[in-house]
């Protein structure tokens, strides 16, 4: 498709005009501080805002500043960060805080090269936090991006290859306006996500649509193109949650883990732990009773299916119990703390519906 024959102009002003008219409050839109904006997006990948803006407020009145971030311990800024799920976005903000408070002085990096530079953040997010904080003509391209570009331009190519990132990217680039980053940037975000959004776009009432190539050739269900190849992988897993009298063994997840840092129960996978504790007299696996729900759980690439087994340690086994999560690696940790634990929600929901 030569997107040449439409008037550049025209969509940006448009676009902006509909965003001015359609203003959304949201708490990160009236600040120019890079670090709350960058807060905000990092929140915001792969979160819906209804979601992601209670996380927002914790975590601003948790740590006001980058400072108070980089000071922070990592199992503060994983408990606060539960059931938000890609807990490597929560590491990755507190590795960045620590570098640009001990690295370079408290000062945020203020141009998209230099944003790029940060663990955990892309091209999107790089340009969002240049051009909201620092006014930078640089344009966001995401998936509300890519939608909006697809459909106005009739552009059928597979956004899910590096070809066409780099086409849309180019072609964002030759629309933002340069008097007006910011605006056209949150302008193309609030379009996609409101007006033009994957399912049933709100065409009728939309200021481009005589222009819209989707619309006008009967082609938005078409566009954008994208041929998904992801495979989602099921996987099984068999917790087992041991107590003794107000004592649980946890699990803490090691690196290089989906869950690093959180918290769990040993598994099922790690039988042969629970099998040497029968040479003690903890017996653990004989004493497993199976509770009968079982939970789904949808990971990015993974499919879930969990069940628990609960493990009654009588009381005079206590010590015994110690030494062997000592030796394991496993944490024994009194029912009153279980809630400043970082869990993953899988976790979180077994809990609940124990009474926890
Ligand atoms: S007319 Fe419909 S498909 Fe075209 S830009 Fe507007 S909302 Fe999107």
């Amino acid at each position: 498709m030569n997107t040449k024959r439409f008037d550049y102009q025209l969509f940006s002003s448009q676009i902006i005009q509909w965003y001015q008219a359609n203003p959304r409050d949201l708490p990160w839109r009236g600040t120019q501080d890079p670090y709350q904006i960058w807060l905000s997006e990092i929140i915001l990948q792969q979160t819906r805002v209804a979601q992601g803006l209670p996380y927002y407020y914790k975590f601003v009145t948790a740590f006001p500043s980058v400072g108070d971030l980089a000071l922070a311990s990592e199992e503060e800024v994983l408990r606060l960060w539960q059931g938000l799920g890609y807990y490597s976005r929560a590491r990755n903000l507190h590795f960045c805080a620590k570098y640009i408070w001990h690295e370079l002085d408290g000062k945020f990096p203020d141009t998209y090269d230099q944003l790029l530079e940060l663990k955990g953040v892309g091209s999107y997010t790089a340009a969002a936090i240049a051009s909201f904080a620092f006014g930078e003509v640089r344009a966001v391209v995401d998936g509300n991006v890519f939608r909006v570009l697809a459909r106005y331009f009739g552009i059928d190519m597979d956004i899910a290859t590096g070809k066409a990132k780099k086409e849309f990217e180019a072609l964002a680039n030759q629309l933002i306006p340069k008097e007006q980053p910011a605006e056209f940037n949150q302008a193309m975000m609030d379009f996609g996500s409101r007006l033009c959004s994957p399912k049933n776009p709100d065409c009728p009432s939309c200021p481009l649509q005589q222009s819209c190539f989707a619309f006008q050739q009967d082609m938005v269900k078409d566009l954008p193109v994208k041929i998904n190849k992801t495979k989602i992988r099921e996987r099984s897993i068999h917790y087992y949650v041991i107590r003794c009298g107000k004592m649980w063994i946890w699990n803490r997840r090691s690196k290089g883990d989906i869950w690093e840092g959180l918290y769990d129960f040993p598994q099922a996978e790690e039988n042969s732990k629970l099998e040497e504790a029968k040479g003690s007299s903890l017996h653990l696996l004989d004493r497993a009773k199976k509770i009968p729900k079982s939970y789904r759980h949808l990971l990015s690439h993974q499919r879930l299916n969990a069940v628990f087994s609960e493990v009654e340690v009588p009381e005079q086994h206590m010590q015994i119990l110690k030494d062997w999560a000592d030796e394991k690696g496993y944490h024994l940790v009194e029912e009153e703390q279980i809630d400043y634990l970082a869990k993953p929600k899988l976790i979180v929901n077994f809990l609940r519906d124990q009474g926890f």
